[in-house]
């Protein structure tokens, strides 16, 4: 089975051909960063200008790298949502037009559900599952009873983490997307600023990151007007060790409410190595019988061999999609529940 899968949410325009849902023939990734940088953030008309551009590209080299042909595709998979409606046009519109030139069928992929699946070229995922996927727009843990079927246990109540490190970074003047470079002198600094946890201790799994952007961007602002230039290496630290605390701390409260053999770590996030290095320590004291599963380094950021893998499953299960399919920027998964620890 070889699936070819697109993915433009965002400001990353990629396709890939994958086999059987867990093994990457081609991953075509053109990102965008340098055009948005300049503006703090990604600006949606120029990223559906940019997937424009580079879309047609990304199909043939994809195939090429593949040494795959259209008519050995066994189908198209797309990411329809959740993300900017510009951005999914362009992928939504050239998944279909591919898929009908080439009479193949067409399958719906919910990107954070790609997100999660990205864990799949890891091992094969064992269920039911918890997954904390945490990414630019979402900060959520989700309870997957089988393959498919989302539920919502924890979310952010306003900021997601990755946004929040974004944020924060620009107020050290780091360019966007700043958490790589935050992660990196988090290594070299020591927690000294005690920014808040919070929620840490309320009976459910939900996160709030407003607060914490708050304090430091109050610090940082408080030792500019004293004249005062405050150490960025301890800031990054003090920052990011407040987001892992509260995820780790959240995480293995859920896994201890609903015992799972693995633990999903997917999103943009998860490329953290704070976050990363703090859960595979911590987890197996608290839950010996629940493994990490991390999506691979290179598949934690938006690509299109996660949205493959995720079709893989839709593809078995009978998910289709006609030439009716549209984009839909606010797509969530199926049902939410709040719950108390
Ligand atoms: P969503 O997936 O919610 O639709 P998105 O697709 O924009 O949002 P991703 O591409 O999944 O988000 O993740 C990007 C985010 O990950 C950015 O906020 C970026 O700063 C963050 N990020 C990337 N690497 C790291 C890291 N090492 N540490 C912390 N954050 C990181
Ligand atoms: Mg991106
Ligand atoms: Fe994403």
């Amino acid at each position: 089975e070889l699936i070819l899968a697109f993915e433009t949410s965002c400001d990353e325009t990629s396709v890939a051909v994958v086999e059987n849902g867990n093994r990457i023939l081609s991953n075509f990734v053109a990102t965008q960063i340098k055009s948005h940088q300049r503006f703090g953030g990604v600006v949606p008309e120029v990223a559906s200008r940019h997937h424009i551009e580079e879309i047609t590209i990304g199909i043939q080299k994809a195939l090429i790298e593949a040494q795959v042909t259209p008519a050995e595709l066994t189908a198209v998979a797309v990411t329809y949502g959740p993300g900017l409606v510009g951005s999914l046009l362009i992928g939504v519109t050239a998944a279909k037009t591919f898929a009908f030139a080439h009479e193949l069928p067409l399958i719906p992929v919910n990107h954070m559900a790609g997100h999660i699946y990205a864990a799949r070229y890891v091992e094969p995922l064992v269920f039911p599952l918890l997954a904390l996927l945490v990414s630019g727009g979402h900060t959520q843990i989700v309870y997957m009873k089988a393959a498919n079927e989302f539920e919502i246990i924890g979310d952010t109540r306003d900021d997601a983490a990755g946004e929040a490190y974004d944020k924060v970074g620009r107020v050290l003047g780091i360019a966007y997307p700043a958490g790589k470079e935050l992660d990196r002198l988090a290594h070299l600094g020591q927690d000294t600023f005690k920014f808040p946890r919070a929620m840490i201790h309320e009976a459910n799994y939900d996160f709030s990151f407003s607060g914490l952007k708050s304090a430091f961007i109050n610090t940082v602002h408080n030792a500019d007007q004293r004249g005062e230039t405050l150490n960025r290496e301890n800031l990054a630290a003090s920052f990011q060790a407040s987001v892992v605390d509260v995820l780790v701390g959240k995480v293995i409260a859920a896994v201890q409410r609903y015992p799972v053999q693995q633990l999903v770590l997917a999103g943009g996030v998860a490329a953290n190595h704070g976050l990363r290095e703090a859960l595979s320590e911590q987890l197996p004291k608290v839950v010996p019988n629940t493994r990490l599963v991390a999506a691979p380094l290179a598949l934690c950021g938006d690509n299109a061999a996660m949205v493959g893998a995720a079709a893989h499953v839709a593809l078995a299960q009978g998910v289709r999609a006609d030439m009716t399919l549209n984009a839909d920027p606010s797509l969530e998964f199926p049902w939410a529940a709040g719950v108390e620890a």
